[in-house]
């Protein structure tokens, strides 16, 4: 079986962990702060705070964002839950805005019509692996005074002209869930270029704490260990060779798949897609996974329905949401991963 996802772990990984759990020091210390300084730099940014997950960094980007009781923030329902339900973890209200139904992201005039006195912040999500309309989504926040919190967990490495994700937003999170385009088993990281937000997200991460004892506010542990930075560090020497694959890998499945009169996940011009996920649209999904399942391929399906179809986040429904749940019900993933070889990708294509 072709999996649709699976992390590449290795020797390298091996020994990073083996040398932190010899020197008996595992949990936040000197291997947290290289792994900081390392993906910092790789994004293009002044700081970086490692958490325990993706989640924990949406939560305290939020918080440290300054969002609190009251305020809303737009987002996009076609994501995964934490997208949604970090920003009720921060007190605030998550407001729904449809996407653009060629790259699956938030559609930027569909913000403008979410805003009102109450809006502190928009939320986009880089989904799939390619950035949403920073340029226009800036501009929007600039006009309204409106902070931005980037989801970059599907999006490390992803580019629009030079600028990475995780260097549009005032913050941003990244997740390192062993299916993401690199793991530390379980991880997190916030970026940013302001010292405020990072300074007050390394006190939220830590107890609220100024210095040991010293309880500025009241805190959380979202701690990263030392022995999952130690693989983060691994990994990330390696992400760039990883990403130039998948990206072959679509050019691949672009070129083959075409041939058979499927259309290729879109690109937006100068956008640098990392394909997270490679995902296309089909009719009849039951059965097309059914086939690719016969022909040895697994697929996934990111995501069965929009966040404000699950009964926790009802609520927050509205009817202008069409494209997200129309999109819900078409969409297919197929293995993309830097894993795959020849064979693997004549097979997917074969199983078409
Ligand atoms: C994976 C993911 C998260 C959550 O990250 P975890 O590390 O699993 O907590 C949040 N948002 C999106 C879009 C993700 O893909």
């Amino acid at each position: 079986m072709i999996n649709i996802a699976t992390p590449m772990l290795g020797d390298d990984e091996i020994e990073a962990v083996k040398e932190v759990l010899l020197s008996g020091m595992l949990a936040q210390g000197k291997k947290v702060a290289e792994f900081e300084e390392k993906f910092a730099d790789f994004c293009g940014t002044k700081h970086a705070v490692a958490t325990g997950n993706g989640t924990q960094a949406l939560h305290i980007a939020l918080m440290a964002s300054g969002i609190e009781h009251g305020d809303e923030v737009i987002t996009s329902p076609f994501s995964f839950v934490s997208s949604a339900t970090s920003i009720l973890f921060s007190h605030a209200r998550p407001v729904f805005a449809d996407i653009d139904p060629k790259t699956f992201n938030i559609e930027p005039s569909e913000i403008r019509k979410k805003i009102t006195d109450k809006t502190k912040a928009i939320m986009p999500i880089h989904i799939f692996g390619q950035c949403a309309d920073m340029p226009a989504i800036q501009e929007i926040a600039n006009e309204h005074n409106l902070k931005i919190i980037e989801d970059a967990c599907q999006a490390h490495g992803a580019e629009i002209g030079e600028k990475r994700a995780g260097s549009f937003g005032d913050s941003a999170a990244f997740s390192f869930y062993p299916t993401k385009n690199m793991t530390t088993g379980e991880g997190g990281i916030i970026t940013t270029d302001n010292e405020e937000i990072a300074d007050k997200a390394r006190k939220l991460r830590n107890h609220g704490q100024a210095s040991r004892y010293d309880y500025e506010f009241i805190g959380f542990n979202f701690r990263m260990t030392d022995i999952a930075a130690a693989i983060g560090l691994a990994q990330l020497s390696k992400l760039e060779d990883w990403t130039c694959k998948r990206i072959n890998n679509a050019r691949y499945l672009d070129e083959a798949l075409g041939e058979k009169g499927i259309s290729p996940p879109f690109v937006s011009s100068g956008y640098r897609h990392v394909y997270h996920q490679y995902t296309i649209r089909v009719k009849g999904r039951e059965q097309v996974i059914a086939k690719l399942k016969e022909g040895g391929v697994g697929t996934g399906v990111y995501y069965p329905k929009p966040l404000h179809k699950f009964d926790i986040l009802a609520e927050f429904a509205t009817p202008d949401l069409q494209e997200s749940e129309k999109a819900a019900m078409e969409v297919l993933s197929l293995p993309v991963h830097p894993g795959l070889s020849k064979e693997d990708l004549d097979a997917i294509v074969d199983a078409f």
